[in-house]
């Protein structure tokens, strides 16, 4: 009998994607929707869940999902991919055009996942830098392409942790510059003014991620997907397992958008909610980033981050600690809830600062 043996070495890897999951009423950490779906949605899902022939292996090609999605975005049902989160999505692109001998590019300080898959599936990383304001400059983008000429470049509009969404031509700029495929995450795009959506082409080297974990209240179904050229769609289907879509998932994602209306009421609800929070925040001793997104990141000025995110855990809110974070030092995230909640948040936050 052989002894374990070490997995391979994965350079800069660290402990993966861990939030604490404390247990606290106010739960304004992980950037979901505060809000269930649609109580119909449920409804015609559990029939769907009833008449679902269990024994048999699902749509490989989830056509109706694929079409639903095309149709929702004004596309061809080829030019969609979908998968379990749109984590797995971003796998499957890695798995696609990163692994060894490969590099992968990303601006700093942003979703700490795209550098994480990236390692894992041994593509190297590239971290360029944001500016002060977190905007991207396109004077850094061309250092990073002409440094390291990466074949996969990731944007993330708008940009988590720090909220805010690139402009069309900022994204139309680093297409045209691009040495690989340009990968914009909009985990958070029905939130914003703009989308890169409208830039998708099949000769254009753009791929836009999304989600149903956020705007669709549906992070417990583990569904995003991408829309991009169907050259690019075509190989990931080659890379990824044989039905890994389960047929409960497709007909979750499915039947989600008959109810793109209440989808869309709640994401006013939110951004509304935002606007009242930064309001709040600009009365506070904090420094706050505006957002195009579901949370706001900010810093506690003349108070400790840390004591700041522990005062209010005792006060049963829990909010991001990013304090830790590579360029975020000192700063919190707080999603957007409902009214209720971010009231709790905005005097809890008061009492701390106190
Ligand atoms: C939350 C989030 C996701 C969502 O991942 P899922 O796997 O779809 O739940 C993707 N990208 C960003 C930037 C996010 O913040």
């Amino acid at each position: 009998m052989g002894s374990l043996i070490p997995p391979r070495h994965d350079a800069g890897l660290g402990e993966g994607y861990h939030s604490p999951q404390v247990p606290v009423s106010v739960r304004l950490n992980t950037n979901e929707s505060p809000f269930p779906p649609p109580p119909e949605f449920v409804r015609e899902l559990a029939a769907a869940v009833a008449s679902t022939p269990f024994h048999r292996y699902p749509d490989r090609d989830a056509t109706e999902l694929r079409a639903g999605l095309a149709d929702l975005h004004g596309v061809r049902p080829d030019q969609v991919f979908c998968a379990n989160g749109s984590n797995e999505v971003l796998q499957t692109l890695l798995l696609t055009y990163g692994g060894p001998g490969r590099r992968a590019a990303m601006f700093e300080p942003t979703y700490a996942l795209h550098s994480h898959i990236a390692r894992v599936t041994a593509t190297e990383v590239v971290a360029g830098r944001r500016a002060a304001d977190f905007s991207i400059d396109l004077g850094e983008v061309d250092r990073v392409l002409a440094a390291a000429r990466p074949e996969v470049l990731f944007l993330c509009s708008p940009n988590n942790p720090t909220g805010g969404a690139m402009s069309a031509a900022s994204v139309g700029a680093v297409v045209e510059r691009a040495t690989g495929l340009v990968v914009v995450d909009e985990a958070y795009g029905q939130f914003a003014p703009w989308s890169a959506m409208e830039l998708v082409d099949d000769a254009v080297p753009l791929v836009v991620v999304r989600t149903y974990s956020k705007t669709w209240s549906m992070a417990g179904v583990r569904l995003g997907y991408l829309v991009g050229p169907a050259e690019v769609v075509a190989e990931l289907h080659k890379r990824v397992l044989p039905y890994h879509l389960d047929a409960l998932k497709q007909a979750a994602g499915r039947l989600a958008l008959r109810h793109r209306e209440a989808m869309e009421a709640r994401v006013a609800t939110l951004v509304e909610e935002r606007g009242r929070i930064q309001a709040a925040l600009a009365d506070l001793p904090v420094e706050y980033w505006p957002s195009d997104a579901n949370f706001v990141l900010f810093r506690p000025v003349g108070h400790d981050g840390r004591a700041v995110w522990q005062a209010l855990v005792d006060r049963s809110v829990l909010v991001r600690d990013c304090t830790g974070w590579p360029l975020l030092a000192g700063c919190l995230r707080v999603t957007v809830g409902t009214p209720d909640e971010n009231t709790a948040f905005l005097s809890a936050l008061r009492e701390s600062l106190r």
